[in-house]
Protein backbone atom coordinates (compact mmCIF):
# COMPACT_ATOMS: atom_id res chain seq x y z
CA UNK A 1 0.00 0.00 0.00
CA UNK A 2 1.30 3.57 -0.87
CA UNK A 3 0.78 6.44 1.42
CA UNK A 4 0.96 9.40 -0.27
CA UNK A 5 1.95 12.70 0.91
CA UNK A 6 0.47 15.90 -0.48
CA UNK A 7 3.24 18.02 0.34
CA UNK A 8 1.40 20.73 1.99
CA UNK A 9 1.68 22.31 5.80
CA UNK A 10 -0.29 21.21 7.97
CA UNK A 11 -1.35 24.52 9.23
CA UNK A 12 -4.35 24.46 12.21
CA UNK A 13 -3.67 27.94 13.35
CA UNK A 14 -3.33 30.92 10.94
CA UNK A 15 -0.62 32.92 12.26
CA UNK A 16 0.49 36.26 10.78
CA UNK A 17 3.50 37.80 11.95
CA UNK A 18 2.99 40.86 13.71
CA UNK A 19 6.64 42.67 14.68
CA UNK A 20 10.00 41.20 15.12
CA UNK A 21 11.76 42.73 18.34
CA UNK A 22 15.56 41.98 19.73
CA UNK A 23 15.84 39.94 21.97
CA UNK A 24 18.20 40.32 24.90
CA UNK A 25 18.66 37.93 27.38
CA UNK A 26 18.45 39.15 30.93
CA UNK A 27 21.11 38.93 33.66
CA UNK A 28 18.33 37.46 35.77
CA UNK A 29 17.56 34.33 33.23
CA UNK A 30 19.02 31.49 34.40
CA UNK A 31 17.82 29.30 31.41
CA UNK A 32 19.02 31.00 28.08
CA UNK A 33 16.12 30.85 25.62
CA UNK A 34 16.63 28.92 22.56
CA UNK A 35 15.26 29.11 18.95
CA UNK A 36 12.14 27.40 18.70
CA UNK A 37 13.43 26.34 15.04
CA UNK A 38 16.49 25.07 15.31
CA UNK A 39 17.31 25.51 19.08
CA UNK A 40 20.35 28.08 18.81
CA UNK A 41 20.59 31.16 20.95
CA UNK A 42 18.02 32.97 20.33
CA UNK A 43 18.41 36.33 19.46
CA UNK A 44 14.93 37.69 18.64
CA UNK A 45 11.32 37.78 19.55
CA UNK A 46 8.62 36.97 16.63
CA UNK A 47 4.73 38.19 17.47
CA UNK A 48 2.28 36.45 16.12
CA UNK A 49 -1.40 37.39 16.01
CA UNK A 50 -3.22 34.22 16.13
CA UNK A 51 -6.55 35.04 16.23
CA UNK A 52 -8.76 35.54 18.81
CA UNK A 53 -6.91 38.88 20.36
CA UNK A 54 -4.52 36.16 21.03
CA UNK A 55 -0.47 37.01 20.86
CA UNK A 56 2.35 34.33 20.50
CA UNK A 57 5.59 34.91 20.66
CA UNK A 58 8.37 32.80 19.54
CA UNK A 59 12.10 33.05 19.85
CA UNK A 60 14.37 32.84 16.93
CA UNK A 61 17.59 33.13 16.21
CA UNK A 62 19.14 35.38 13.57
CA UNK A 63 19.58 32.49 10.77
CA UNK A 64 15.49 31.24 11.08
CA UNK A 65 14.12 34.92 11.68
CA UNK A 66 15.04 35.52 7.81
CA UNK A 67 12.79 32.30 7.12
CA UNK A 68 9.83 32.70 9.32
CA UNK A 69 7.23 31.00 7.27
CA UNK A 70 4.62 33.81 8.14
CA UNK A 71 4.06 37.34 7.28
CA UNK A 72 6.03 39.29 4.75
ZN1 LIG B 1 17.26 29.16 14.58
Amino acid sequence: MQSRLSGACERRVVKSLITLKPFVHSPKEKKPKHCSTCGSLATLEAYFDVGDSVTMIEKYCDVCSKKIPYGT
